[in-house]
């Protein structure tokens, strides 16, 4: 028996566990792992309950004292919940999150055991966290790395599984000089600026509005598959992905998978771990089949972005955690099998006033609609400009298989607004000069009274566009499912606070110069229109057509990683990050290289486990069935029946010139790994990676799929396609 069909056994073996679902209703059940607003209140003085609200709301420092009683309340709260350690919990550029646990124990003076959590140990740590990636912010002899508490963001308590707890904090990780190694730090800063820059746009329109808090809804796509068949895998295993397999007879043609009823042991698996979500304050929402078999989806509803992108993160740790008990592995990486469709998150995006305003939702109101259309055309315009900065914020290894793979997004940057909005915006373009006639009404006369039904309740919404506009939200749909969405939430933020800025310097020149503010609102977005026109598409992303169409238009259309990375040091983005004060320079250059870093690593780890596969679990199975073949080929023709025996000859010959070639790639593969390793210049060998030596993955598996096909299914070493992704 084979490790493979060993394995096949055992998956098809397991049944879904019954599970005791919780005592309290999910109303109760919600947030009761978090040191939430409501625990907070109970557990603080009133004083101190005052000052980290402040704190959370407007990002005021919090002294000491407050430290202090804040880090006692949560230690007791904690440790009455049955946690033991506590960490500072960080979102380093692995792309992971990160944490290292200390117990609350500890010992006096005089030899005594006390739980002890300090407000200092609260507000900052120390991780000796050098391995982490740093683009050289962190030359070795000042390694230090710090990690700092994020009060905006609960801290939450996580299941060892072996019964412990650890309370986590989640925490920004910055160097000794203050550059940022993580996610966290720029996100916050870029949604400061964003707040800064929407609300005093936002004044134009209502004067009351003090605050505008950026949202998002996260959409996460992942594949499931069984621990047994994973571990006969070693692609899986290692790369995150099939590096070979033949698609199965039948693939996702018929769409039967999407939205079709979930099966009792994937059943289980949610609900198992939405109960945990919730417990952490994670409000996942909806759940269903993907289009491909065996892929899924998990939605929260919408949240203030920090805390969505926390959330998000720990929810896929969680998902992990879970899916162990359930003897599942859960895939989020883009694309895990060839021929059958990856796997996105998709970021909805919107901004939301503390008037409870949704400032990209139209409404009925003239006047209202002219905000409206003030933050849409100010979103599109900044997509216009910084296309490729937001087309290298979704880069990586993985989501380059997916991108433009006939199932997602290309590598073009577009925005979708729909037809009836654009026709709108460009009939308002066509009006001309606006002058108006005494008693005339404005918003009647720009056709603005209303805007259409958008496609809020339209069902027929493109889902080709990698970035849409969904009737009161925008949708960037081109994000990897594996990757954190702080990365394009950062550019998206940034670009967008600097854009809003740039309208209300204009805005303010002209009213400066006498012009009466709707006009002078009009004006602006008619020429923003005009200028940012050529990114608006339509039509279908997915089609040869729009390749052509967006070449003409002269659109980017940056098929490899390694070249769109480049965006991140750009001369404009440089002044855009720099002049919002939320990556300088320096720390942008270091971001590059961890990008091209964490490209070339997934590139060689790949190309080794293409070569290591190829020869020492395919050819030498193969070359044993070949063997195997012989003999009998042999005995035929000792029996003289040279007739039968000519076709197994045959076979024997094909898999013979498969092995040759794959044997012979694989060797010239090696040698142009060897040659790039050399290159001393990172963008040269990511190049070299990206071209070369990924250039041979397609053509080996050419070839060790043909001999799927052409070995005993009994003999083949690796789990198929077809047992891993029909399993119920
Ligand atoms: P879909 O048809 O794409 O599934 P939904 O209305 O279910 O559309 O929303 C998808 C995601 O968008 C959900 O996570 C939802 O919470 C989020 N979303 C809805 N409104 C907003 C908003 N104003 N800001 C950010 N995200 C939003
Ligand atoms: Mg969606």
């Amino acid at each position: 028996m084979t490790f493979r069909s060993k394995a096949f056994e055992i998956a098809q073996g397991r049944v879904a566990p019954s599970l005791t679902p919780p005592a309290e209703k999910i109303t109760d059940l919600y947030g009761s792992n978090t040191f939430s607003d409501d625990v907070m209140k109970t557990l603080l003085s009133a004083e101190a309950y005052t000052k980290i609200s402040n704190a959370i709301r407007s990002g005021s420092t919090i002294d000491r004292e407050v430290a202090d009683e804040v880090s006692a309340a949560m230690k007791s709260w904690a440790v009455s919940k049955g946690a033991t350690h506590y960490t500072h919990w960080f979102q380093p550029l692995t792309g992971t999150t990160a944490e290292k646990h200390d117990s609350f124990f500890d010992l006096t003076m005089d030899g005594k055991a006390v739980e002890k959590f300090k407000g200092s140990a609260l507000v900052q740590q120390e991780p000796d966290a050098s391995s982490f990636p740093s683009g050289g912010l962190r030359a070795t002899f000042e390694a230090r790395g710090y990690t700092g508490w994020d009060p905006s963001s609960p801290a939450f308590l996580m299941d060892n599984g072996a019964g412990g707890k650890t309370l986590c904090i989640p925490s920004v990780f910055i160097s000794y000089t203050g550059e940022a190694l993580d996610y966290k730090a720029p996100l916050l800063k870029s949604l400061v600026m964003l707040d800064k820059a929407a609300t005093s746009v936002c004044q134009f329109f209502n004067r009351d509005v003090d605050k505008v808090t950026p949202t998002l809804g996260i959409e996460q796509e992942y594949f499931l598959v069984d621990k047994a068949l994973y571990y006969a895998r070693p692609d899986l295993l290692m790369a995150g992905r099939t590096v070979f397999g033949h698609s199965p007879a039948r693939g996702q043609q018929l769409d039967d998978h999407y939205f079709g009823s979930i099966s009792p042991r994937v059943n289980a698996f949610m609900v198992d771990f939405e109960f945990e979500a919730l417990k952490l304050g994670i409000p996942v929402r909806t759940r269903h089949n993907e289009v491909a078999p065996g892929q899924f989806e998990c939605a929260p509803t919408f949240e203030e972005v920090n805390l969505a992108i926390d959330h998000n993160a720990l929810l896929m740790d969680l998902m992990q955690k879970v899916g162990d008990k359930h003897n599942f592995q859960v895939l989020f990486h883009e694309k895990p099998f060839a021929g059958i469709n990856g796997s996105g998150k998709h970021n909805n995006w919107s901004l939301s006033t503390d008037t409870g305003i949704n400032l990209l939702a139209p409404t009925s109101k003239p006047k209202e609609n002219l905000r409206f259309l003030t933050f849409l055309m100010n979103v599109v315009k900044a997509v216009h400009d910084h296309a490729d900065l937001l087309r290298a914020s979704i880069s990586s290894a993985g989501n380059e298989h997916r991108l433009g793979a006939n199932e997602a997004p290309p590598s073009i940057v577009s925005v979708f607004l729909g037809n009836e909005l654009t026709n709108m915006l460009e009939e308002l373009v066509n009006k001309g000069e606006i002058t108006l006639e005494k008693g005339e009404n404005f918003y009647y006369k720009l056709g603005i009274t209303r805007i259409p039904n958008l496609q809020r309740d339209n069902t027929d919404r493109n889902r080709t566009s990698p970035f849409c506009f969904t009737g009161n939200k925008f949708e960037y749909r081109a994000v990897g499912s594996s990757q954190n969405s702080a990365s394009p939430m950062i550019v998206l933020n940034t670009i967008v606070a600097n854009q809003l800025l740039e309208f209300k310097r204009e805005m303010d020149e002209r009213l400066a110069a006498g012009e009466e503010k709707k006009v002078a609102t009009v004006e602006i977005l008619k020429r923003y229109f005009t200028e940012s026109k050529n990114i608006l598409f339509e039509g279908n992303g997915y089609s040869e057509e729009w390749l052509e169409e967006a070449k003409r238009r002269g659109l980017s259309n940056i098929r490899e990683t390694y070249d769109a990375l480049h965006a991140y040091i750009t001369e404009p983005t440089i002044t855009v990050f720099e002049r919002m004060g939320v990556l300088t320079s320096r720390e942008l250059h270091a971001r590059y290289e961890i990008e091209l870093e964490n490209y070339v690593k997934k590139l060689q780890i790949e190309s080794r486990v293409i070569g290591d596969l190829a020869l020492n679990h395919i050819v030498s199975t193969v070359v044993k069935y070949q063997f195997k073949l012989a003999q009998t080929a042999r005995s035929l023709t000792d029996l003289e029946m040279l007739e039968e025996a000519a076709p197994i000859k045959e076979i024997i010959k094909d898999i013979s010139t498969h092995i040759v070639i794959i044997k012979k790639l694989v060797h010239e593969m090696t040698e142009q790994r060897k040659t790039a390793n050399n290159i001393e210049d990172l963008f040269e060998r990511a190049k070299m990676y990206g071209s070369e030596v990924k250039g041979f993955f397609e053509e080996i598996r050419y070839h060790v799929d043909k001999l799927e096909l052409l070995i005993d299914d009994e003999d083949w070493p690796l789990a198929k396609y077809r047992e891993m992704l029909f399993l119920e």
